[in-house]
């Protein structure tokens, strides 16, 4: 591998379908945002999703869009060509954001939702960059990360529902079945997507606390009435803007110094089988 500089960062953002559609974070012309370049790393896994390096406040904020997922790149190797790359820059906090399907029949259309514990129904179990630690999977999603995106988009958009609960992750690309749905709504699962996991193992694998923030974009199937694709398409442009501003006050919010109060950090014990 080649001698390549990567550069220390304590945060993260990964962005996902709500924030596709636009340049982020540019497009928000934020002030205290400035843009710094674009880098590719090298990573055991292969060269990494271009990373955009940008700055809060003075502070590094390593990016990269939807998951780093690309075309000829299966997504678990992208997925460690991401978290390599945070681990070699130190980051300690990460905020995603992506598209869930409800399967909650009370919860509509643009509602957010920030989970608190997920069921992983994907075949990508064996995601990680090595076999250093045992990883406890209670509290996932970081508690304290979660009630600064919640309090950010409650301030930004107080009409707005925000909903917490269980995200079941699947494979996709393509959705689930009406049989499915009716199968992960019995597991106990508020949304379905394709992101969480196994970005939340990873997180947890390099130390660093996980949340996200998810625009509800459809209904899974079966739940209430059949979605069209034209208005998820809308959802798809329309929203990217609120999704990025949520996104920059929140980092703003986290730069402030302040300590996290969670133990995230305590969740990840050394292997004993070694
Ligand atoms: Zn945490």
């Amino acid at each position: 591998m080649k001698k390549q500089h990567i550069p220390k960062a304590k945060i993260a953002f990964i962005g996902g379908s709500g924030t596709f559609s636009i340049r982020f974070p540019e497009e928000l012309q934020m002030p205290g945002v400035k843009v710094l370049g674009q880098q590719v790393f090298s990573t055991p896994f292969g060269d990494s999703p271009k990373f955009k390096l940008f700055s809060v406040q003075g502070e590094l904020v390593l990016t990269v869009k939807m998951h780093g997922w690309r075309a000829g790149v299966k997504r678990a190797d992208a997925s460690r060509q991401v978290f390599w790359v945070l681990e070699k820059a130190g980051v300690k906090t990460i905020l995603a954001e992506g598209g869930v399907g409800s399967v909650a029949r009370d919860f509509g259309l643009c509602d957010f939702f920030i989970p608190d514990d997920y069921i992983d129904l994907s075949m990508r179990k064996d995601v990680h960059l090595s076999d250093n630690y045992l990883l406890i999977m209670r509290d996932p999603i970081c508690p304290y990360l979660s009630g600064v995106l919640a309090r950010t988009a409650a301030g930004l958009f107080p009409d707005r529902k925000i909903h917490g609960g269980v995200y079941a992750v699947t494979d996709g690309r393509h959705f689930e079945s009406r049989a499915e749905v009716k199968m992960i709504g019995l597991f106990g699962a508020d949304v379905i997507g394709q992101t969480l996991c196994p970005e939340v193992y990873l997180a947890r694998e390099i130390g660093a606390c996980y949340t996200g923030i998810y625009l509800v974009v459809n209904r899974a199937e079966g739940i209430g009435p059949d979605w069209s694709h034209s208005e998820l398409k809308d959802i798809f442009y329309q929203e990217a803007l609120n999704v990025g501003k949520i996104i920059l006050e929140s980092l703003k919010k986290l730069m402030s110094g302040k300590k996290k109060t969670c133990h995230c950090a305590k969740l990840r014990k050394k292997t004993l089988l070694k």
